[in-house]
């Protein structure tokens, strides 16, 4: 039985909303109740494909230490850790979202980082160096790059556990396959929700609502009417049950949309993938190592530039770039030179590959690409390559091509090395930026630009931090940030 009152109502049961739903808890007697839509098996959201990779700022290895006291000392020892500093973190968000960003939002999500991954950390959430994924081992020392350090303890998978447990111990419920419908709200705000809980429809009142509810990436009607023609194609990487519920019940309500609703995170991913994301596969068809090889559309052409930046900062924009391709497809070209830097996902079973000896073999297994223009493609490529530039992975090397239309600005390698290898990958979406517009407390305001009482958002759903592209590792940390604010807001106002 779902209660008839509660102090405050979480709406989802993501990282974000966990966030919020533990720190609405530290209010003395405040009584927290999270709807959930998903069955218990598949709840967690987004947060639950992740790899639990967060974004935030370290002044160096004292810092890491603090956050990852399990560190050893041969490990600070064969590795070389660096620092990201909070302006690097500002420089990030302004440069990547082409100075798009809320400011107010981002000094909160740079300043807060790292007291709310440390404040995780009390809560019973762990953290690790991310080896495999953001250093490689150059000359027997790890060197990590791209302002992306740190991992939770078993990934998505473990945030979700970890976060259930800690809601568990502080006596929060979480109702699963409770779909939240529609806000109880009048003109003097929001005093609850009506959800749809195994069959039937309630009404529970409460004195705060907290949304984070995700964005519409897996509604493909909401995509095509706001990010455009062709995004009904796209794959989900995540769950089916981000719809935009919680963003549609605000703007019912009143709230203000906010941001960049026609943008959204997309990459690129296995062109066989299923419509929605696979737990059993999580981000494993994910392909994010083209900045080492090339990718050739139907074409058999280029059409990117893969060495732009590391991988953090050109991977989220990317996967909008392969959907405009025709067929929405494109392969990722590389030779034995770099395979052994290909991430882990390369290598899972459920993979679209082909492999061969000579080039002229393999760009005839390119399946649905003119394999002659392709040949030339990779031809033309491994002449314009400035070989005389020192390859390095872990840097920006400046090894780029010369003279072609569409240059490579790093990690330029001549594909020439047999065994060749190719994956297929089309367009998969993650989440859409368009959200609601808050202050700097999570609560959400209305399209007067006042705050509507009683009404907090955190997570995806919320509007203007990010636009065109995305630094990795940013939406955990992002939902965690906004969802402890917006719980601590919400918590505040049912106290008071
Ligand atoms: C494959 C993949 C890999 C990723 N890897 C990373 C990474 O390594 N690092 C990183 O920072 N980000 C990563 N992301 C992005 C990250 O997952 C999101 O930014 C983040 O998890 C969003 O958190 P959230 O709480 O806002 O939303 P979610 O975690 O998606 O939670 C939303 C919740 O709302 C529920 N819900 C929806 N509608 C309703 C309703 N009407 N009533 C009740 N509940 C509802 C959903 O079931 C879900 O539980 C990845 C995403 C994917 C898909």
């Amino acid at each position: 039985m779902l209660p008839q009152t509660c102090d405050v109502i979480v709406v989802g049961a993501g990282n974000a909303a966990m966030c919020a739903a533990l720190a609405a808890r530290e209010h003395p007697g405040i009584e927290v109740l999270v709807l959930e839509r998903a069955p218990e098996a598949e709840s967690g959201g987004n947060t639950r494909f992740t790899a639990g990779a967060m974004r935030f700022a370290y002044n160096g290895i004292e810092d890491l230490r603090e956050l990852m006291p399990d560190l050893t000392d041969d490990e600070v020892a064969r590795t070389d850790f660096g620092a990201y500093t909070e302006s690097q973190f500002f420089d990030d968000m302004a440069r990547v979202t082409e100075n798009r960003a809320d400011p107010d939002l981002v000094e909160l999500l740079v300043r807060r980082s790292k007291p709310t991954l440390l404040w995780l950390r009390g809560k019973g959430m762990r953290f690790a160096p991310i080896y495999g994924r953001q250093a490689f081992n150059v000359d027997g020392r790890f060197k990590f790059w791209g302002g992306l350090t740190v991992e939770a303890w078993g990934g998505g998978p473990g945030i979700v556990e970890a976060q259930k447990s800690a809601a568990s111990k502080h006596g929060i419920r979480v109702a699963y396959e409770a779909r939240a419908m529609s806000l109880l709200h009048d003109d003097d705000g929001v005093h609850g929700v009506t959800v749809r809980y195994r069959g039937k429809t309630h009404s529970i009142r409460s004195r705060a609502v907290v949304l984070a509810a995700g964005g519409f990436e897996a509604n493909p009607e909401w995509r095509t009417r706001y990010l455009g023609p062709g995004w009904d194609l796209a794959k989900v990487r995540g769950t089916r049950f981000n719809t935009g519920d919680g963003i549609r019940m605000a703007l019912e309500a009143g709230a203000a949309p906010c941001g960049n609703w026609s943008g959204c995170h997309a990459v690129g991913w296995d062109r066989n993938a299923p419509e929605f994301g696979d737990l059993a596969v999580g981000d494993g068809f994910q392909k994010h190592s083209y900045p080492f090889g090339i990718m050739l559309n139907a074409h058999g052409e280029r059409f990117v530039d893969e060495g732009a930046d590391f991988r953090n900062y050109t991977y989220a924009k990317y996967g909008a770039v392969i959907l405009r391709q025709p067929g929405q497809f494109a392969w990722q070209i590389f030779d034995r030179k770099v395979l052994h830097l290909l991430r882990d996902e390369y290598r899972i079973r459920q993979v679209t590959k082909v492999v061969a000896d000579t080039l002229e073999a393999l760009a005839a297994k390119l399946d649905d690409v003119d394999a002659a223009r392709a040949l030339h493609t990779i031809h033309q490529y491994n002449a314009a390559v400035r070989t005389d530039i020192l390859f390095n992975p872990n840097v920006k090397d400046g090894r780029c091509t010369q003279g072609l239309p569409m240059p490579k600005s790093n990690w330029a390698n001549p594909i020439d090395e047999p065994p060749f290898e190719a994956y297929a990958v089309s367009c998969g979406i993650t989440f859409t930026f368009g959200g609601l517009r808050i202050t700097p407390d999570a609560q959400v305001l209305d399209t007067d630009g006042a705050p509507i009482p009683g009404l907090y958002a955190a997570g995806e759903l919320v509007g203007g931090l990010f636009y065109f592209n995305y630094p990795g590792g940013t939406g955990l940390a992002s939902g965690a940030v906004f969802g402890r604010i917006a719980g601590h807001s919400a918590g505040g106002a049912a106290s008071g």
